[in-house]
Formats: C-alpha cells, sequence, structure tokens
C-alpha cells in the first residue's frame, strides 16, 4: 500500500504558508559555470571565439543536428531563420496566437505577415487543422511552438508543409530537452530556434540557437549574425586569422560571447540532470493533484518526452467560485509566485485590429487563457517547495470549491 503523502495531511491544516516568497522561476548556477566565466574573464578573449564554436558544436551533437549557429537570443535565431529561408514583404507566415511577442514580431522584421492560428485544447500546441486552414497562395512558412515543452505533432505539420511547399521554422525556446518519436527537437524541422534566456531549461542570461541539417542555410545565418561579414572576428583577429575581411550583405550584430558561451557550455553539461529534476516536479505535480476535478493538468502525448520548461494547469472555473486572476492573487497570498503563458497574441492591442473578431476563430486559445497557471517548476526548487506549491493548490481549491 502506498503511504500517504505528506502534503495530504498537511493540506488539511488550514491557513498554512510558506515564511519565504518562492519565485515563479530561480536559475540553477554552480561553482562549474562561476569558474567558466571567470576563465573567460582572465582569458584575454570576451567576445565571439572558442568558447561559442565549441557551444555549438556540443549543442548540435547534443540535439543530433548536422550544424549549429550560436546568437545573442532565440528571438535573433527566429529572425536569422526567416532571413535564411529568404522570406519576402508580403509573405505570409503561419504560427499560434499562443505564443510569446517574438514568434511573430520577427516576421514583421522582414515585412511579412504574421496569420494567427488557434491552439488545441489540450496540449495547447498549434492546431495542424487551423494551420492547413489559414494556407493561402502567400504563405511561406509555419512557425510550431512547442508549448512548455510538449513537441507539437509534427508528422502531421510536415506533411501539410510539405504539401504545400512551406518552410516550417520550429520555436523551440521551451523545447530542450524535447523529444518527438525518439528524436531531439533541433534535428527535425527545417530551421529549430532555441532560447537560453535567464528563465529557460538551460541559461546563458541571454542566448539562442539555431540548429539545421542545411549547411546552406547554416551558413547564411552565421555571416548575417556579424554584420554579414565573411571572416568572424575570431579568425580576424587570432594568429591564426588576417585582417581582411568581406561585406556579403548588410547583416546583424547577433553574435554570442564567449562569456555567455562558457556559462551556456556548463549549462548543457547538466541538461539531462536539470530535465530529470523537473520531471520529478512534474509527477509530483500530477500526482498532487491527480484527486482534483478542479485541476487540470497537462496532457501526456504518447512517443514524446516533454522538456517541462513550464507545468501549465487549467482551472475549472465552473467548479469554482474564484476567477484565475484570484487564483494567483492567492497563490502569491500564500507565497507561491505563478505566471500566465502566455496572453494570446490577438487579445494585445497590435494585434486586435488586425484579426477580424470572428467569435470562434481563436476559441481554444481564448478559453485556455481565462484558465492557465504556469506553476514553479525549476531544479533550484528543494523538494519542500514543491510540496508547498501542492499543498497551497490544494488549499485554494478547498476554500473555493463550488
Ligand atoms: C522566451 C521565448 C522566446 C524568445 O526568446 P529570447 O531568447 O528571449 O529571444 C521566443 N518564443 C517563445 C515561445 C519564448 O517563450
Amino acid at each position: 500500500m502506498q503511504t500517504q503523502a505528506p502534503w495530504r495531511s498537511a493540506a488539511l491544516k488550514a491557513g498554512a504558508r510558506r515564511d519565504e516568497f518562492l519565485p515563479f522561476h530561480v536559475p540553477l548556477i554552480g561553482e562549474e559555470e562561476i569558474a567558466a566565466v571567470e576563465a573567460v574573464l582572465r582569458s584575454g578573449w570576451l567576445t565571439t571565439g572558442q568558447r561559442a564554436l565549441e557551444f555549438e558544436r556540443r549543442f548540435a551533437e547534443f540535439v543530433g543536428a548536422p550544424h549549429a549557429v550560436a546568437v545573442n537570443s532565440c528571438t535573433a535565431a527566429l529572425h536569422l531563420a526567416l532571413e535564411a529561408i529568404g522570406l519576402e514583404p508580403g509573405d505570409e507566415v503561419i504560427l499560434p496566437t499562443m505564443t510569446f511577442a517574438a514568434t511573430a514580431e520577427v516576421v514583421h522584421y522582414l515585412r511579412a505577415v504574421p496569420v494567427l492560428v488557434d491552439c488545441r485544447a489540450d496540449t495547447l500546441n498549434i492546431d495542424p487543422e487551423q494551420f492547413a486552414a489559414a494556407i493561402t497562395a502567400k504563405t511561406r512558412a509555419v512557425i510550431p511552438v512547442h508549448m512548455a515543452g510538449q513537441p507539437c505533432e509534427m508528422d502531421a505539420i510536415r506533411a501539410i508543409a510539405g504539401a504545400h511547399k512551406l518552410r516550417v521554422i520550429e520555436d523551440a525556446a521551451h523545447a530542450l530537452p524535447a523529444l518527438y518519436h525518439r528524436r531531439r527537437i533541433g534535428a527535425l524541422g527545417d530551421i529549430t530556434c532555441f532560447s537560453f534566456y535567464a528563465t529557460k531549461t538551460i541559461t546563458t542570461g541571454e542566448g539562442g540557437m539555431a540548429t539545421t541539417a542545411s549547411a546552406e542555410w547554416a551558413e547564411k545565418m552565421r555571416v548575417l549574425s556579424l554584420h554579414g561579414i565573411s571572416h568572424d572576428a575570431w579568425k580576424r583577429y587570432s594568429a591564426a586569422g588576417s585582417w581582411s575581411y568581406e561585406i556579403l550583405r548588410p547583416g546583424f550584430k547577433y553574435n554570442l560571447t564567449d562569456i555567455a558561451a562558457a556559462l551556456g557550455l556548463e549549462q548543457l553539461k547538466k541538461c539531462r540532470s536539470f530535465h530529470e529534476a523537473r520531471k520529478r516536479i512534474a509527477r509530483a505535480y500530477d500526482e498532487g493533484f491527480e484527486d482534483l476535478p478542479e485541476i487540470a493538468t497537462p496532457a501526456r502525448v504518447a512517443d514524446t518526452e516533454h522538456a517541462w520548461h513550464l507545468y501549465v494547469i487549467q482551472l475549472d472555473l465552473e467548479g469554482l467560485t474564484i476567477d484565475r486572476g484570484a487564483f494567483i492573487q492567492a497563490l502569491k497570498e500564500r507565497n507561491i509566485g505563478t505566471s500566465v503563458h502566455f496572453i494570446p497574441l490577438h487579445l494585445h492591442p497590435y494585434y486586435r485590429g488586425r484579426f477580424e473578431p470572428a467569435k470562434e476563430r481563436f476559441k481554444n486559445a481564448e478559453r485556455a487563457y481565462e484558465r492557465i497557471v504556469s506553476l514553479p517548476i525549476y531544479p533550484a526548487m528543494a523538494p519542500a517547495d514543491v510540496d508547498d506549491v501542492i499543498h497551497a493548490v490544494r488549499a485554494l481549491v478547498r476554500k473555493y470549491r463550488r
């Protein structure tokens, strides 16, 4: 017989509240990261160089992609990906409304048009049927977002894209290290873009990576990431290099520093153990809320491995006397930090006017938006922190149950 989890009895104590605020996210930085950054600071070479090249090699190896290009954000990676495939002004790019600003913003960089579509009700990932229905003669690409770290239905998406000669650029900001049909996200699409922002599954403070199987696209992204010049600074200023370079086309300033790359190399070594920790927390939450009909836990999808960047619950508003905003406030009063991923793009002022207010168009995203709460899930959490979150959610459900 299973012994009772401690929070089940603890949850019976009314009004219990942890003493210290539990932040929604804290990065886990060890002595290894500090030593690696210190070594770069002492080396005399701070910007893009050997560490950045090694980070690219190790990252490509890790996800099983032939090429990886390190940049200073996932937004930069997405932008360069769209440049690489030759997106032109007026072209349409299909992407989910349930995403972060960056996914759509980069389409505007090229004076192309983002076309928003609805998500699935369960995974919150782009709905392949909605994607197919949104294709026009102007569509050039689709940007699936692996929401929370749950891989999208890549077979369906790639089949639809293939039939219409569309490029698939994956926004994998949440999806390191996720698996789809036993292959790592990063080794499937035309170009896959990762984020090492401070809250992501591994971090370089700010940073990103684009992976691809195409040598041509990788080279194009590499050249564009540093002013469109033919030789990178490392080659120019090292003993082996020369002063000469050529501007091949106007580029951008998106290169990743060796300081950040040194941090990234150490974080990448820990990626698997971080993932194990996240999986343990996800399992604890699953079990902790299993008997609560008021809390829907994240959908489990067969033959995929979730990266667990986020753990998004959905409140059953019909079963509760409290709404999502008040639920978050009440968790805060119990010293639990949470967040919401995401406010669908079409509800923001800029996009609101650009999409016909067809009532049912984004019904899954709108329904989910009113119900979603992202709970803390990161390897720096102690088991007691996880118990406190479970305890607080359970206490609120009991208090506000209809
Ligand atoms: C964080 C995030 C990005 C942007 O990543 P940056 O590295 O901050 O540019 C893009 N898309 C999604 C879905 C994200 O969550």
